[in-house]
Parts: C-alpha cells; structure tokens; sequence
C-alpha cells in the first residue's frame, strides 16, 4: 500500500482524510471500551477469549481501504503502540491509561511535561537527606540475581538475592526491585535470573514496542514547515514520519525529525550511522527533488532503543497471544525479587506514571515485609 506524502494536516482538516479519521476515532474508542470490558470481565471471573486488536477494530467498525486508511491507523494506532494492531493482543489497550490521564500524558510528552516531572522528581531527591551507599551507584551493570543463594551473610534470612555486578563486586540483600525493560528481561533472563522466575514459560508471548527518532539539522529550511507531519510511505520501504517542526527543537532552528514504529522500527539495526543518514537523505530527496546537497546538513543525532543493551525496544507490550492469566505469570515474583518498571504496572504499563506508581507500590511491599511503616498501593491494579 501506497501513502506517499500525506501531510497531516490535510488528513485531519478536510475530504477523506477527515472522514476516515472520525471512524478511526469511534473504533478507536469502541475498541479501548472492549479491552476494559474483557479485562474487567477476567479480573470478575478469570475467563479470557484471545483477540488482536485487529479483530477488534474490525468489529468495531474500522476497515483498511485505503492508502489515506493505513495514514490515519498508522498515525493513530501504530503510533501510540509503537507496534500494528495484527501484533498485539488486544488486553494491550492502552484505555485506563488515556481513560485516566487523558490522551495526552501530561507526565512526560508535553510542554509542561518532561522538565516538570523530572524537576519534581530531582527536587525530592535534594530535599531528602540521602547517605550515599558506596555499593551501588546508578547504571552500575548488573549481571546475574540470585534468588535462593547458599551464600547469605547471617545478617539475613535463607531467602536473601545475590546480585552479581559486571564490576565483580557481589552484593546481598534481604528483597531487590528488578526496573529493567522487558525487552532485556526477554534478551538476557538465561544469564540475569534465576532459571525458575514464573514467567519464564510466557516470555515469547510478549514483547516490545518499538520506535527510532533521527534528527538532522540543516543550514537552511527548505522542507514544508507549515505541515505538523508528513507521513512517507513507499512500497517495500519502511513507513517514515517527518516532522518538520520538532516540538523537542523549537529553540533550535532548522532541525528535522524524523521517526520509525513498530517492527520497521528496527530496519537500521547493524547499519552504520552513514549508511542510515544516506537512506534517509534518498527519502527526503524524493519528497523534496534538488533542494539540498550533503553540504547543507551540518549535524545529526539518532536513537537506538531497539539494539541497546538497556533497553532492546521502547516499552512493554502484549504479543497476540498473550491473555491477562499470561501477564499475571509474568510479573510474579521470584521469592524475595520482586518484578517492576512499568511492565509491572498493569493498569499503566507502557507509560511513566505506570513506572513511577510501580514504584511506589514495590517499594512499599519490602517496607511492610520488614515491618516497617507501608501502604497497599493498588493504583496499578
Ligand atoms: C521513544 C519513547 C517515547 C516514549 N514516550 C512516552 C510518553 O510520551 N509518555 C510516557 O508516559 N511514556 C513514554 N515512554 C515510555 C517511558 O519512557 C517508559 O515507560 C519508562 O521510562 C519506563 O521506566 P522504567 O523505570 O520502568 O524503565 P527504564 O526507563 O527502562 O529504566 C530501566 C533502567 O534499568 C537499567 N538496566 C537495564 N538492564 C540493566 C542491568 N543488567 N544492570 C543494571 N541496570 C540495568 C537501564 O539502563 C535503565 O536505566 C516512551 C518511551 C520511548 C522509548
């Protein structure tokens, strides 16, 4: 399917574009009501019925006809997911999240987003009086935990964690909060956990949203700096979209963005950083014929989530086949390790808010394990 430059604010604005992106908007809609419905209906009873979202979004009234179609789910679906509804179950809603926060998430992506949160979050760490614990400093790889160690210092219980780090230091504790990414989790569990961890068995039922950001700024303007996005389709090559006024880049002048989702996401991964700036500059090229040389771009920046050994993707999903019983095996703990980072936060996995209230709650289950003053956070649930 063709899409070949559709600006988006034509598609919203008038004729077909407008037309079909209401009935995105109701099967959109229609489709997050189903998804609550169906995981309110296995939290009452346990009974689950496998659907993708494509299934759904059928039922619901949304059918691809078109190029101007594939736009609207593109902008409107494979955006949010970072992956297409043929790849997700359709337990992978989103809704509470834009149910209870709104669409836009305020935590993070908008103007009043990001500094705001991370402002707040740095201002609580300052004002708290914080004694530096020498073994553990941020980013400090760690390589293997340990659930059931022989090794445990008699300061703890039989049920102590080991944490093997990369430095060679080993450090015990009595319970540990494992944050990393399900897509490392899924990458390195056969080295970093403890072969027995429950979700072991539904790993390959999951997976991860995927999403690249590649900037490039020029000496001059020279694209259509009016549209919000152009989307860039050609047959055989990966969806594109451009973004010719950067939100993130308003103070810096002629800067241009461009972004990949979902599994053509990962179309670079082993490319060089040459190689994937000459693609992209072959795309552009297309849309605007002779209007710049290599000597007009001046720098570039582009991101990796899918390949980094941090992250391996951008957040959490469900795969097809995945059902909430699934989910629930998944995030289960191992003895004293407890599984969180926002694909634990089952109401708001995929988001900040589902990893800063994740959180809270683990951090409150180890102070009420040691006795300590706690509260049952059930926001996630
Ligand atoms: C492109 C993009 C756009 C997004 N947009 C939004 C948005 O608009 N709104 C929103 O709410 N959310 C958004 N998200 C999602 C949000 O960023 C994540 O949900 C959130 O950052 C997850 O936080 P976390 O603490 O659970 O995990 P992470 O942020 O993944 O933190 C886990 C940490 O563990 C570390 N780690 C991994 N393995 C090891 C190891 N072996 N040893 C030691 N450390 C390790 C990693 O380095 C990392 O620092 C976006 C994400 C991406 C990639």
């Amino acid at each position: 399917m063709k899409t070949r430059e559709i600006s988006y604010d034509t598609w919203i604005t008038y004729g077909e574009g407008e037309e079909r992106w209401d009935k995105m908007e109701k099967a959109s809609s229609c489709m997050d009501s189903t998804a609550m419905e169906m995981n309110d209906a296995f939290d009452a009873t346990g009974q689950y019925q496998h659907m993708t979202a494509r299934q759904v979004l059928q039922n619901c009234g949304w059918n691809l006809r078109s190029a101007m179609d594939r736009a609207v789910e593109w902008n409107y679906y494979d955006w949010e997911y970072g992956r297409n509804p043929n790849d997700l179950s359709i337990y992978a809603s989103p809704a509470y999240s834009h149910y209870d926060f709104g669409m836009t998430q305020y935590l993070i992506s908008d103007d009043e987003g990001i500094e705001k949160f991370v402002d707040g979050i740095i201002g609580d760490f300052v004002s708290v009086p914080y004694t530096y614990d020498p073994r553990f400093r941020l980013n400090n790889p760690v390589n293997t935990i340990l659930t059931k160690s022989t090794r445990c210092p008699k300061n703890l219980s039989s049920n102590c964690i080991e944490i093997l780090l990369e430095s060679g230091n080993t450090v015990f504790a009595e319970h540990a909060i494992l944050t990393a990414s399900f897509g490392v989790i899924n990458r390195t569990h056969r080295t970093l956990l403890p072969q027995g961890f429950p979700g072991r068995s539904v790993l390959d039922k999951f997976t991860m949203g995927y999403f690249e950001k590649f900037y490039f700024r020029f000496r001059n303007k020279f694209w259509d700096h009016k549209s919000e996005f152009i989307l860039d389709s050609m047959e055989g090559h990966p969806v594109l979209m451009w973004h010719p006024r950067p939100h993130q880049q308003e103070s810096q002048e002629y800067v241009l963005q461009v972004t990949m989702t979902g599994e053509e996401a990962k179309t670079f991964v082993n490319w060089t950083k040459d190689e994937i700036q000459n693609y992209l500059m072959f795309r552009l090229d297309l849309l605007y014929p002779g209007s710049f040389t290599g000597a007009d771009l001046v720098d570039r920046y582009f991101t990796d989530w899918a390949s980094s050994q941090s992250y391996y993707g951008a957040w959490f999903e469900y795969g097809p086949q995945a059902s909430p019983a699934d989910y629930l095996q998944l995030v289960q703990p191992e003895g004293n390790l407890i599984f969180s980072g926002e694909m634990s936060c089952k109401r708001y996995y995929g988001y900040v808010q589902g990893a800063m209230i994740a959180g809270e709650r683990d951090a409150n289950q180890v102070l009420a394990k040691l006795g300590k003053e706690a509260y049952d956070d059930r926001r996630c649930d």
